[in-house]
């Protein structure tokens, strides 16, 4: 019955993505299976859940007074996320707030529509703002032409600065602006008190740099070889336990875990995984920086 477009539109009407229709938007083919296969959600430590899929990473932090979600992955993976949350005993309408490591399509496609079945507000870092409010166009990358718009632009409730606080039922986080990787990233910090110990969570934005990015030639944004330098250092001085990131490789999320293990957050603490995966971005950029600033002859 799917070949009658209107049966088609009314089963879209009745998931809610009815307005996707008016918007036109194009996201970029999944060149990474591993960002859409399915993996099963999990509890990493207290009220921490991982509702990604086997590559992109998704956070529920649940609390008392609703849950908050970090991270969507591609818009495809809406209802893969939805049923995730559901499988471990959560309901997906009590997201009551959004966040995001950063405004690429990869980890941001699915927040419209998240928030258009949820109601729930969505918080970004300020610097990010405008290319979340315009699907991706904005990415500096594509300065000053445009990218065109790639994931469903989302409407900012609340803009996040440095060091701002993100608080429901007993959790608070804080938000640190983390910039290079794109002008808004952010990661989020806080601490899960869980069998008598504390656990210093982190969903760190680790710095990387997408390929083709040229940092002494990026016109859309002339403070970025500042800004990951900034990052880097800032990030050397945090103490992490429990380490988490925008990608599940980032954090070795496969070798730490399997679907069959019980629970048991030991297994994510890795501060040594933390400072190792900071230092490797570190000399990436490095490298990157002395390779530009010698030119092509050199390569
Ligand atoms: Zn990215």
């Amino acid at each position: 019955m799917l070949k009658k477009p209107a049966a088609a539109v009314s089963i879209l009407a009745l998931l809610g993505v009815a307005a996707i229709t008016a918007q036109t938007f194009k996201e970029p083919p999944v060149t990474n299976e591993a960002w859409t296969r399915p993996f099963p959600g999990l509890r990493i430590v207290g009220n921490v859940y991982y509702v990604g899929t086997y590559d992109l990473s998704s956070y529920l932090i649940t609390t008392d007074q609703g849950h908050m979600l970090i991270n969507t992955g591609v818009g495809s993976s809406v209802p893969m996320i939805r049923s995730n949350i559901e499988s471990l005993g959560f309901r997906f309408a009590d997201i009551k707030l959004l966040l995001a490591t950063h405004g690429h399509w990869d980890h941001v496609g699915g927040m419209a529509a998240i928030k258009r079945l949820t109601g729930a507000r969505m918080l970004m870092h300020e610097a990010d703002v405008p290319v979340l409010e315009d699907g991706g166009n904005s990415d500096f990358r594509f300065f000053p032409k445009g990218r065109g718009t790639v994931y469903e632009p989302v409407k900012i409730d609340q803009r996040l600065k440095d060091g701002d606080k993100v608080r429901l039922g007993s959790t608070e986080l804080t938000a640190h602006h983390h910039p290079g990787h794109t002008k808004g990233a952010t990661s989020f910090t806080f601490t899960v008190r869980e069998g008598g110990r504390d656990y210093r969570v982190g969903i760190i934005n680790t710095a990387g740099i997408n390929e083709g990015v040229q940092l002494l030639k990026s016109p859309g944004y002339p403070t970025i070889v500042e800004d990951y330098a900034r990052t880097v250092a800032r990030q050397k001085q945090m103490t992490i336990d429990v380490f988490l990131s925008s990608h599940a490789g980032q954090f070795r999320l496969h070798e730490k875990y399997k679907p069959e293990d019980a629970y048991n957050p030991s297994r994510f603490v890795d501060p040594e995984g933390f400072r190792a995966a900071v230092e490797r971005t570190e000399k990436n950029y490095l490298e990157q920086l002395q390779k530009e600033r010698q030119g092509p002859s050199s390569r």
